[in-house]
């Protein structure tokens, strides 16, 4: 006999049912003070019960006890919100958005010859402000993958990207034809440079484009939320229903965080968010 469809678990159903069906930020929680999840959503609602329908979250959903959550104005200021809270605490059953303490990246200059390559890092550089950078990456040694792949794909030379030592035989890659020969003079080093920067294009890290910090505004029914950054980093959020700015912890303007540029390079290069200098 087949049983209710119903699927079982332990969670106060009044946490439930005060669940918005606005922007904003959710949390499972089991019996400790720890989260076990938190998850963002444009609908905190019928983003939570969603969850409780998947079967392969039936381990999660057993431990949760209540479901809180924090809303917001818009959809920039739950991901904003939620890649915070995952970092300040880990939640068990979250696998992205650890911290990277230290990035990695490619930086392309002009020298002689033609382009030259080198892998830089955080600690260094500031990749939000730093022309000519490709690629975040979390340390050398999977920048310099990244670069090995390319050369395969795009018939570059291992010599020229920095990644063998010149020797007058060229490279290794010319002896089995995957280097189309820029190391010896055999293919014009425009020619190569050309296919390089084609290589690199989608990896392109955007330059910070204001001179300071600016302000992207959200607002839904009246309430309003301006989430300040500089540099691609997140500073603070101010709210018109609390009137007050909360500064994001643990702050250092020369910080780079990989999880803030991927949730603000799109809606600021495309302007497709309300964008205030201050
Ligand atoms: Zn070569």
């Amino acid at each position: 006999m087949i049983l209710s469809q119903q699927r079982q678990h332990n969670i106060d159903p009044d946490s439930l049912n005060a669940l918005p069906t606005g922007s904003g930020v959710y949390i499972f929680k089991g019996q400790g003070t720890l989260p076990l999840y938190i998850g963002k959503s444009v609908n905190i609602r019928s983003r939570v019960l969603s969850h409780l329908r998947t079967p392969d979250e039936a381990k999660m959903i057993a431990q949760t006890r209540s479901i809180d959550f924090i809303e917001t104005a818009g959809e920039l200021g739950a991901l904003l919100l939620e890649a915070r809270m995952i970092k300040e605490q880990s939640p068990l059953f979250n696998q992205r958005l650890r911290r990277t303490r230290r990035l990695c990246s490619i930086q392309l200059s002009d020298k002689n010859a033609g382009l030259a390559l080198e892998i830089v890092d955080s600690k260094a550089v500031n990749l939000g402000t730093t022309p000519k950078l490709f690629g975040l990456f979390s340390s050398r040694h999977s920048a310099k993958s990244k670069l090995n792949e390319l050369a395969q794909q795009h018939g570059l030379c291992k010599v020229v990207l920095g990644l063998e030592q010149t020797s007058t035989r060229g490279c290794f890659g010319l002896q089995i034809k995957t280097c189309l020969g820029a190391c010896v003079g055999k293919e014009d080093r425009a020619q190569h440079d050309e296919r390089l920067l084609s290589a690199l294009k989608d990896l392109q890290v955007e330059v910070w484009p204001f001179s300071g910090a600016v302000e992207l505004i959200e607002e839904c029914n009246g309430w309003v939320q301006r989430h300040r950054v500089k540099n691609w980093c997140h500073l603070e959020t101010w709210c018109s229903k609390t009137g007050q700015a909360s500064q994001v912890s643990a702050f250092n303007p020369q910080d780079f965080d990989r999880d803030s540029y991927q949730i603000l390079v799109k809606p600021i290069m495309l302007q497709t968010i309300k964008i205030q200098s201050c």
